[in-house]
């Protein structure tokens, strides 16, 4: 199946791609397309679903469209994070903060303080205006004292999983996707994928 990504995130782009086997996966910009999509949702779901869809339309309905809405919760920080985890750090959410200059701030705030966190990752997979499917997975961790590590990207190098006791970018690549938020929901959204190739054109 060839499915266009309603993000500019090269990264999203090449985890997914190493995790949608058999799928092939474009970016607006390669059809050179200009792509952005006010993200007015109240939850990672809304979010991924109007990203879907703002992109399927504004191709006039002619791809297949995935969107991947992301992002971190931390138990001890409410509502700073979650669906404003990019704008981090940024009052206006205009200048945002590099990578780097949030997750140093993410540990200058959880000092002293429950370091619990979660990572989100909910997927939408738009075919046609009626079928559509969202898929939504996390994983549970918590925030470590420093970075480290050079794999991934964002919060990778402050992200400790669950049962391991180095982060996420120290991991690496085969790991995350393998154990990350991004690698469960996207399982899931592969057997789904799977499912429509092999039902054909036997749809609505
Ligand atoms: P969005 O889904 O593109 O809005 O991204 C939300 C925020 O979460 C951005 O700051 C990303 O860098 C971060 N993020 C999303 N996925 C990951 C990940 O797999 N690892 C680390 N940071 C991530």
């Amino acid at each position: 199946m060839h499915i266009l990504l309603a993000s500019n995130n090269g990264h999203k782009r090449e985890e997914l791609a190493a995790l949608l086997k058999g799928v092939e996966l474009e970016l607006p910009s390669d059809l050179g397309i200009d792509f952005d999509c006010d993200e007015t949702g109240t939850t990672f779901l809304e979010n991924s679903m109007l990203k879907a869809r703002s992109l399927f339309y504004l191709v006039g309905g002619r791809h297949a469209v995935l969107a991947d809405d992301s992002g971190l919760l931390v138990d001890s920080l409410p509502g700073e994070l979650g669906i404003h985890t990019a704008r981090f750090g940024s009052p206006d959410g205009i200048q945002l903060l590099t990578a780097e200059q949030k997750n140093r701030l993410l540990i200058k705030r959880l000092e002293g303080l429950d370091r619990r966190a979660h990572f989100v990752c909910c997927l939408t997979l738009m075919v046609s205006e009626n079928e559509i499917y969202t898929i939504q997975r996390a994983v549970n961790g918590s925030i470590s004292t420093h970075l480290e590590g050079s794999g991934g990207f964002g919060y990778d190098p402050v992200f400790v999983i669950d049962g391991y006791n180095v982060t996420m970018a120290t991991l690496g690549t085969e790991v995350k996707n393998r154990i990350g938020h991004r690698a469960l929901a996207s399982r899931a959204m592969l057997a789904v994928i799977n499912e429509i190739e092999k039902d054909g054109g036997d749809r609505a």
